[in-house]
């Protein structure tokens, strides 16, 4: 099967880059232990426990974000908390209830944000909404970094939506599904946007950084982390042939792959949104700071780019969505900014 030209719809369009897959090959020699009890499941995790600087930090590998996601807030819940979220939250807009489902009922709280980002104001509003026994009880934040939007929290957000979090006695959960790209964006050590700044417990993803399949939860409180194997594996995320789940990470993690995919693909966006910043008919729907490019257009100029063979989303917001991967090709992303020239009326 030929592979067809080169999409921006989504970051998972993309393969697997060189440096998971040459470490997948590496592993598939001869038998090891099966269920994480191999020397490849122990190299990932103590590959991010430097990458942290987090020496008790407890990591698990699930095949994908949802689970992750989904039983990463259901160990921090009982059924009867309740889970405040972004509305543009992938685990409000995307998962299917498997929140509220591997939770056994924890009901997710949305807090309406125009640009996707919560706010110390937005988690105590919603917290403080209610207090008596006929609403489920606030007991989690989740952020998603970078955001569905494409934008990211500062180290200073972060720390302050943490310091809200303590006040009201709510845990801090990141959904890194594009973690990478955030500390590529933000040149900041991973530990400063996580743990130092007041993240209990992350999910990093693996899938749109360049590995076939794979996310990574990791808890930074090792208290929290109790029992996790068990949820894990009831929820048939406990891989039996762990090595292939964890080799990719370590060569994704060793010699900085993960970063530089996530610079690589923060770059192509930037170059996307400087070559139609001057189109009165492309309108950037939101500050481009990691891998995304939102473009609100009438629906004809939409559709004049489909018929010049582009694919793209408009879930959120309506505008185009493309999003750039670790192996986005510039001559593309080129020839993608061409295009929205050719359909557009021109510069105003
Ligand atoms: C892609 C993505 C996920 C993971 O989705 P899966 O399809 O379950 O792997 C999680 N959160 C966000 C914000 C995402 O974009």
């Amino acid at each position: 099967m030929n592979a067809e030209l080169q999409q921006f719809a989504s970051d998972n369009y993309a393969g697997i880059c060189p440096e998971a897959w040459a470490a997948m090959a590496k592993a598939n020699h001869g038998h090891v232990p099966a269920y994480g009890e191999d020397g490849w499941t122990q190299a990932a995790a103590d590959a991010f426990r430097t990458l942290f600087e987090k020496g008790d930090a407890e990591v698990f590998f699930a095949f994908n974000g949802t689970a992750a996601n989904s039983l990463a807030l259901a160990s921090l819940c009982q059924s009867y908390h309740s889970v405040i979220c972004s509305s543009s939250a992938h685990v409000e807009t995307d998962e299917c209830g498997a929140p509220e489902f591997f939770s056994n009922g924890s009901k997710l709280l949305i807090a309406s944000s125009a640009d996707g980002k919560l706010t110390p104001e937005l988690v105590r509003t919603l917290a403080k909404s209610r207090s008596d026994i006929h609403f489920p009880k606030p007991r989690v934040v989740t952020i998603t970094q970078a955001t569905e939007t494409g934008l990211v929290y500062s180290v200073d957000e972060i720390r302050k939506l943490s310091a809200t979090c303590r006040e009201l006695g709510l845990r801090l959960h990141m959904d890194g599904a594009r973690f990478a790209n955030a500390c590529a964006s933000l040149d900041c050590a991973p530990a400063d946007i996580t743990w130092k700044a007041g993240v209990d417990l992350l999910c990093f993803g693996g899938t749109k950084n360049g590995m076939a399949v794979g996310e990574a939860v990791i808890f930074f409180d090792p208290k929290l982390a109790e029992d996790f194997d068990y949820r894990c594996k009831q929820a048939g995320q406990l891989a039996s042939k762990m090595r292939f789940l964890a080799a990719p990470w370590v060569g994704l993690l060793e010699g900085g792959t993960w970063l530089k995919n996530g610079a690589h693909a923060n770059a192509c966006a930037g170059r996307l949104a400087e070559a139609v910043a001057d189109l009165p008919d492309f309108r950037l729907m939101f500050p481009v700071e990691a891998n995304a490019v939102f473009l609100a257009a009438g629906e004809d100029r939409l559709q004049a780019l489909r018929d010049r063979g582009w694919r793209f989303y408009t879930f959120i917001g309506g505008g185009a969505r493309f999003m750039f991967a670790w192996d986005a090709d510039p001559a593309r992303v080129d020839a993608l900014a061409r295009d929205i020239r050719a359909v557009s009326a021109g510069p105003g």
